[in-house]
């Protein structure tokens, strides 16, 4: 098989407008992703969804339908199921579909791997019955389920989003318990001016909490102390609000506090990542086109830094300009002047960010867990066995491993490894950045001996 022009890892917003803008400009382009139909997080299965639960979902869900039309372009080769584990330099992509391994060559690489839910590690979160809140959305939008007698737990706009949505499917949360606090808004007040400029953000906020409200859904803000209890399942969440401890009975909880880049692809090619103060998480070092520092390959959307899908979409569509215009599909003149309308549009996307990343911080208490608390969930090491390894004179995420296996379980640190980075960096007395985060070696997410036996290998020399 010949090299693709362009290989997106990622059927998100990001992917989705880059490929079909790539195809637009000539260029042939596979786009991989491991969920069974296109649309990434924001607008998984939007194609079948939108038809039966449109009206619980919303009119911002169902545009995504917009964006899988352009897949269907005939330059664009949409490979669903295609759970990638590898990029080599050349490049070559390793993935699994249907339980055999495949590769393809390609000549230029857009990550498009999106966004993950903050870990939010706290006090009886590996109870079966809780879950993240991102987890309860899929549930709704694949399968049409809404958990009963949940309570949402933690902060930020897609919390509201998915109140807002069992609200409409007939299934409202018991309460909801808000992280964030008063003095969290008085700081984020100083970029008023930016949240202005996103105003439409802010409307459809207030638009959510008014839906939340009517409801009647109870709301605590400044809520601390939160532990989920329960014998061999969740039964209740307690916490402390203005001084008073209190007890909700539930069965489901659905933990949130934010999102972060997925780094796992971008750090296994080893593109420099830095720690960013304001979204508090590790980001690659990009510059104004998505392009990082390993020649030939791009980063697009939420993977690059938190911005939301239209940033995600716009920002998918620049890097296939630069890395058209690198593959002499387009004059340098084309390039800019095509880029110009899509950075103002990016600009004011991204105005709101810092306003909103001010009022939703992450929950100190899950950044900084108790000792008993569980973290890396895979091999069962505690917040306090970090913390005892930090004793030892561990120093930063890699030497963990060595300690205690933490980060090497099936999700290769995916969900623990921001944690165990602030639990060091505390207990060392340094900054995210000195700490460091897992070094990342494919395979990426889990391989079996059978599926690489039934690999068809690509030869990058014979492809060219
Ligand atoms: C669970 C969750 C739910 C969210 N829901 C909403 C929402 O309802 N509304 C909203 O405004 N924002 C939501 N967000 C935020 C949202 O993700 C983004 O703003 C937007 O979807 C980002 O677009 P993207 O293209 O960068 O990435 P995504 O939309 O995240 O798309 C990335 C795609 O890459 C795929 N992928 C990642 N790694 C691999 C791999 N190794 N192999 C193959 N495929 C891979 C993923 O399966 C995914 O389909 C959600 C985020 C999360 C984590």
């Amino acid at each position: 098989m010949s090299k693709r022009d362009l290989v997106v890892i990622g059927a998100g917003p990001a992917g989705m407008a880059a490929a079909a803008k790539a195809a637009g400009l000539g260029l042939s382009v596979t786009i991989l992703d491991e969920q069974p139909r296109p649309g990434g997080q924001i607008y998984r299965d939007v194609d079948r969804a939108a038809r039966v639960r449109g009206d619980i979902l919303g009119k911002d869900y169902s545009y995504g339908a917009s964006l899988t039309a352009g897949l269907r372009h005939t330059a664009i080769d949409h490979i669903s199921g295609a759970i990638v584990w590898a990029i080599e330099d050349g490049f070559r992509i390793s993935y699994t579909k249907n339980g055999r391994g495949a590769q393809i060559g390609a000549v230029r690489v857009l990550l498009a791997t999106g966004a993950l839910e903050r870990p939010m590690p706290l006090p009886g979160w590996t109870l079966p019955g809780v879950m993240t809140a991102g987890a309860g959305q899929i549930l709704l939008k694949q399968s049409g389920m809404v958990a009963r007698d949940a309570v949402l737990v933690g902060s930020g706009p897609l919390l509201y989003l998915i109140a807002a949505q069992m609200v409409r499917a007939g299934t409202p949360p018991v309460a909801m318990l808000e992280t964030q606090t008063q003095a969290d808004l008085i700081r984020a007040m100083r970029h008023l001016g930016g949240a202005l400029r996103g105003w439409r953000y802010l409307l459809k906020g207030a638009g959510l909490l008014t839906e939340i409200i009517r409801a009647r859904v109870p709301r605590y803000t400044g809520a601390t102390g939160i532990t989920v209890e329960g014998e061999d399942r969740a039964q209740a969440v307690t916490f402390t609000k203005g001084g008073r401890k209190q007890r909700i009975p539930c069965e489901t909880v659905f933990l949130h506090h934010g999102v972060v880049p997925n780094t796992q692809a971008a750090r296994s090619l080893g593109v420099t990542h830095g720690w960013d103060e304001e979204q508090s998480c590790f980001v690659p070092t990009v510059d104004d086109w998505g392009q990082c520092d390993i020649p030939g390959i791009f980063i697009a959307g939420d993977g690059a830094g938190i911005g939301g899908a239209q940033a995600a979409e716009l920002a998918g569509r620049l890097a296939v300009l630069k890395l058209a215009e690198e593959l002499g599909r387009l004059s340098a003149t084309d390039r800019d002047r095509q880029a110009l309308p899509l950075r103002a549009a990016l600009n004011h996307e991204l105005a709101v960010r810092p306003f909103l990343d001010a009022a939703y911080p992450p929950f100190a208490e899950a950044s900084s867990p108790a000792d008993s608390t569980v973290v890396c969930r895979c091999e069962e090491v505690t917040a306090g066995d970090i913390r005892g390894y930090a004793k030892l004179g561990c120093l930063g995420p890699n030497q963990a491993k060595a300690f205690g296996r933490a980060g090497m379980g099936p999700c290769q640190g995916r969900y623990c490894g921001l944690s165990v980075t602030s639990l060091l960096a505390e207990a060392n007395g340094q900054t995210p950045d000195e700490t460091g985060y897992y070094r990342i070696r494919p395979p990426l997410k889990p391989v079996t001996l059978g599926e690489l036996a039934a690999m068809e290998q690509v030869d990058l020399n014979a492809a060219e």
